[in-house]
């Protein structure tokens, strides 16, 4: 099995904070534009479903999760 690895484009992303509500080990959000940042390109212990909801409910489709 392939690790999973996680993207988050950034000049997508609308600063909805799902991410960050959902993963916070694994997102969180710029002081200033609220806009994603990634923790890390794999989901912090024991955020691996939350990480794949974040993919599925980001509004701006920002977040992709292969492997
Ligand atoms: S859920 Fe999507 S739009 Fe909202 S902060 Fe995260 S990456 Fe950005």
């Amino acid at each position: 099995m392939s690790p999973v690895k996680i993207t988050a484009d950034t000049e997508a992303c609308v600063a909805s904070g799902q991410c960050v509500l959902l993963a916070p080990g694994t997102f969180d959000q710029d002081e200033e534009t609220g806009t994603v940042v990634l923790l890390a390109d794999q989901p912090a212990a024991g955020e691996d479903d939350a990480v794949r909801q974040a993919e599925l409910t980001c509004p701006a489709a920002a977040i992709r999760v292969t492997g």
